[in-house]
């Protein structure tokens, strides 16, 4: 690990302030905010992330999970993992926020992880963790030795030719179901991000992850109200029952009235370089009956833009699966 200089800051501006002389927010960043320190830290020691100052910003009073009055909710950027899916009021509104987060990692890492630092979560792709290998996440230019490397555990959607990593997270694809909105404050005021639109596609520049500038803290996630018959529920299909990052996952969010499906909302996890949403999953089922054929023309539709790679060509119909299965689950409840 490199050497670096520890910084706690007290307040919201002091934390800008300091993370503002930081040459970039995205990878390679001098200047890093450190929250549970869980993914941070692990990059450190392999020397993938370089920081020389580290932010601690675990002082912050930004650690409340609060109902708010349109029926929505908001997450603390430093409320932790665990606190989060434990909450009565996320289990009740948001089921699948809550066992999505549950599904991730173990007990002890979700009592660190808070909802910023699982957010910005960084791929596991086996390249990017090894300086010794070119990866143009980590590196520019270096190359994809994922591309006819190992890249079972990798992206099918929204790749491209300079990278297929896959973004690792459960919660985010909960929250991509969900229709939350990341709250982002920094050197020119507060700023609201839909979180359709705060990760970017690797395209070329697979270093940009997401729409974080020098300077931006995170300060909340709210996750707005659902039709009031709602029903959600997030399934991970991985290679152990725990401790496993997903192989491929589905978040759902349905509600049906008079044997139809009147509101529906479709994320995939495991297959997409960013959480994926499905709008045409979605446009698929919206006002049909929830039976399996219809679940299944929307899994097809779902993965119909898919690009396997030479190891991971089997996620595509475990994709279709898991999200065909995770639909029947979620009507059933209805
Ligand atoms: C062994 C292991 C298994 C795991 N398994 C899973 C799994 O199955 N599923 C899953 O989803 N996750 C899994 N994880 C990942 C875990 O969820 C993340 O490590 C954790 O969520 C990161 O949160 P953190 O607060 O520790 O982030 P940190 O490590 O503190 O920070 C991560 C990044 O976020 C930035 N950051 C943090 N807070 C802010 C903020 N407020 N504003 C701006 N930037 C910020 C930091 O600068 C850093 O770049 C696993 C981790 C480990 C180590």
């Amino acid at each position: 690990m490199q050497p670096f200089e520890l910084i706690t800051v007290s307040t919201v501006p002091e934390a800008i302030k300091v993370q503002a002389g930081s040459s970039t927010a995205q990878q390679g960043a001098d200047i890093r905010f450190i929250a549970g320190g869980t993914n941070l830290v692990d990059y450190m020691k392999l020397n993938v992330e370089t920081p020389r100052q580290l932010v601690d910003i675990n002082a912050l009073p930004l650690d409340r999970i609060e109902a708010l009055q349109d029926g929505g909710m908001k997450l603390g950027a430093l409320a932790r993992n665990s606190d989060v899916a434990r909450h009565e009021e996320v289990q009740r509104k948001y089921p699948v926020l809550s066992q999505a987060l549950l599904s991730g990692a173990s007990a002890q890492l979700r009592n660190m992880a808070t909802t910023a630092g699982n957010l910005l979560q960084k791929t596991r792709c086996v390249y990017y963790r090894d300086t010794a290998f070119g990866c143009n996440k980590r590196t520019p230019g270096s190359g994809c030795s994922a591309i006819g490397g190992h890249n079972r555990m990798l992206a099918i959607l929204g790749t491209s030719g300079s990278c297929i990593a896959s973004n690792p997270s459960d919660q985010n694809i909960a929250l991509a179901a969900l229709d939350a909105t990341v709250h982002i404050t920094g050197k020119t005021g507060d700023r609201k991000v839909p979180i359709s639109s705060f990760f970017l596609l690797p395209g070329a520049t697979p270093q940009r992850e997401t729409v974080l500038e020098p300077g931006d803290l995170i300060t909340h996630v709210t996750v707005p109200a659902l039709p009031s018959d709602a029903k959600s529920a997030y399934l991970k299909l991985r290679d152990r029952a725990s401790y496993e990052f997903a192989l491929a996952s589905a978040a759902i969010v349905m509600e049906q009235k008079n044997g139809h499906i009147s509101f529906i909302r479709v994320a995939m996890g495991g297959v997409g370089s960013v959480p994926w949403r499905s709008h045409e999953a979605e446009k698929v089922l919206h006002a049909k009956a929830p039976t399996p054929a219809n679940f299944r023309a929307a899994a097809e539709a779902a993965l119909h833009g898919a690009r396997p790679q030479s190891q991971n060509g089997f996620k595509v119909e475990l994709a279709k699966r898991c999200l065909t299965h995770a639909l029947t689950q979620v009507s059933k409840q209805a």
